[in-house]
């Protein structure tokens, strides 16, 4: 029953909600912001507030809006640096939307950019967590973007899909909704295949899912295709958080899904702690170690691998980092 779906996001179930808004659905084809639709969107944020939830708002449109601002061609995506730039200067527009349309809802609008590296590095994971948590305590609504105008190739998400599934870690939030141009998952490209049917819930996200997506954005406006929210998904369900994509092509798009549940679940995965799901949905590690064959099985979940059981490392790491762990075969 596809209107269950939306209950694992009510107030009542989800004390803690992450949003995610695409580029595609912000900003119009002449690159200004969709005003409208956003004030509807926050009407339902400020519902859900009102109801005891506390929200998390990653936006994107940075990008295609600073494109504008700037005159960039390709929508700002021509190279590296037009990205930055172009970064920078539609970041502000953006905050400066959020923050006169929450207060116009009474609610205070807080902003946080962040690298990569921000949510890799154990500590500064903290920080984030705990500044996200005082903001919410106090009842603001936290905007989240990557900082884009300082990540570099090697070093940044480059989608808000995956930084959103990061973020509700740091937030410590039970559910997330990636608000879309599409309406879930389909069964293939519903674009090239009219055969492909809409996949309303997903128990256990394996190779067979996986195979259902490609990694094209639908609208060219933003940079996370199925791929990149598939990857979300993962990262998100094992760590205890739902995960739902959901079209945010219709008003007030998350009262709309509370009604009709209509979209694609991710169940959660239950079982692993706090500090290893954080572990397990890291994007980088520092280093490898090669281990002997009867390492492995001295590595049993909990366990601490025994000096003599490394053959070599790769990589520069120190205490507290994450590496990898390789057998004989590789
Ligand atoms: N951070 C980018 C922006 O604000 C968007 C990344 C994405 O498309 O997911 O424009």
């Amino acid at each position: 029953d596809a209107s269950n779906n939306a209950l694992a996001f009510s107030p009542e179930r989800c004390p803690r909600l992450v949003v995610k808004i695409g580029s595609a659905l912000l900003v119009d084809a002449d690159a200004s912001v969709r005003r409208e639709w956003l004030a509807g969107l926050l009407d339902d944020v400020a519902e859900r507030t009102r109801a005891g939830q506390r929200v998390v708002l990653v936006s994107s449109g940075a990008i295609a809006l600073g494109a504008r601002r700037l005159s960039l061609p390709k929508g700002g995506r021509a190279s590296l640096e037009d990205a930055q730039a172009a970064a920078a200067a539609g970041q502000i527009i953006l905050s400066h939307c959020y923050s006169e349309l929450l207060a116009e809802r009474g609610i205070p609008a807080a902003q946080l950019l962040l690298t990569l590296d921000d949510l890799e590095d154990r500590r500064r994971f903290l920080n984030a967590s705990a500044t996200l948590s005082r903001l919410l305590g106090l009842g603001a609504v936290p905007v989240i973007n990557e900082n884009d105008s300082v990540a570099t190739t090697e070093i940044r998400f480059g989608d808000n899909d995956r930084l959103a599934a990061r973020v509700a870690q740091a937030a410590g939030a039970t559910g997330v909704i990636l608000l879309s141009d599409i309406d879930g998952l389909y069964t293939a490209n519903p674009s090239s295949d009219p055969s492909a049917t809409l996949v309303p819930r997903v128990a256990r996200l394996d190779a067979q899912i996986m195979a259902m997506a490609d990694d094209r954005s639908g609208s060219g406006l933003g940079s996370g295709g199925m791929i990149s929210k598939l990857q979300a998904a993962r990262i998100a369900t094992r760590a205890g958080v739902a995960l739902a994509i959901v079209t945010g092509k219709r008003p007030n798009p998350l009262a709309a899904f509370a009604a009709d549940g209509r979209g694609t679940l991710f169940e959660a995965v239950s079982g692993s702690g706090a500090k290893r799901a954080w572990l397990a949905g890291r994007l980088t590690v520092k280093g490898r170690t090669h281990v002997e064959a009867g390492a492995v099985a001295a590595l049993a979940p909990g366990k601490t691998l025994p000096a003599a059981g490394a053959r070599s490392t790769e990589g520069r790491f120190s205490r507290g980092d994450v590496v990898d762990i390789v057998d004989v075969e590789g």
